[in-house]
């Protein structure tokens, strides 16, 4: 398990890339399906006062609904954006409370993190939590069964780039527009990540990622269909 070795460079994108989204050997998570021409947005590590605002007026420009995988932590002082979020029909997932590599985390602790976090959400949206996207893609096979027993489905993804270190808007778009295509030609559907949020910083600038939802919404609006993950599977 060389991977969960490399989780300590936490924050970087080798971390990212060594946590092998698509890896079954800790369970099955949610990716995507063979639905070439559904793409599914999915944003990490909000609310962010600054950003998601302005991604939803996006969203919303453009009628696409998207997947938000919450920390836990924000939510108690951003709950108007976290129901704005919920009345605007996007799908909330957990992303636990304060973004721990869960793959080395205490299994109590890691039951923690997931049941305030799903708790926090409910209490503002009235709807069962039912999708959660570990921090780092980290987990292990007591991650899995923990977020079983909570009613929680995992989802990975199949198509990121390093856009929360990237100023350039341009090739955020242009690398994802790759990896979209690349996984229409093989038939499948695109689980695309993006941040609206950092869990190191509150507030954190996401111009450049919320730019790129908008070149992509605008760039395949005609020709595929944006869904929410729960459209591809149930928990
Ligand atoms: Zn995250």
């Amino acid at each position: 398990m060389g991977a969960v070795g490399a989780v300590g460079l936490a924050a970087s994108g080798y971390a990212y890339a060594a946590m092998w989204p698509a890896s079954g050997i800790f369970g099955s998570p949610l990716i995507a399906p063979e639905k070439a021409g559904e793409l599914a947005l999915t944003f990490d590590d909000g609310p962010n006062p600054k950003w998601t605002p302005r991604l939803l007026d996006v969203l919303g420009e453009h009628g696409v609904k998207a997947t938000f995988f919450i920390l836990g932590g924000r939510v108690e002082t951003e709950p108007e954006l976290v129901r704005r979020i919920a009345v605007e029909g996007h799908l909330i997932g957990n992303h636990s409370w304060s973004h721990k590599n869960l793959a080395r985390t205490a299994a109590t602790k890691v039951r923690e993190e997931l049941t305030r976090t799903s708790k926090a959400l409910e209490q503002i949206t009235g709807e069962r939590v039912k999708y959660f996207r570990p921090p780092f893609g980290a987990r292990r096979p007591a991650v899995f069964r923990i977020a079983r027993e909570l009613g929680l489905r995992v989802v990975t993804w199949n198509a990121m780039t390093s856009d929360w270190s990237e100023p350039s808007a341009d090739r955020i778009a242009r690398e994802l527009t790759a990896k979209i295509d690349r996984l229409g030609k093989r038939g499948r559907a695109a689980n695309i990540v993006l941040h609206d949020g950092g869990h190191l910083e509150q507030g954190i600038d996401r111009g450049p990622s919320v730019a790129a939802a908008g070149m992509l919404v605008a760039r395949y609006g005609a020709t595929h269909r944006f869904v929410r993950v729960d459209a591809w599977g149930s928990s």
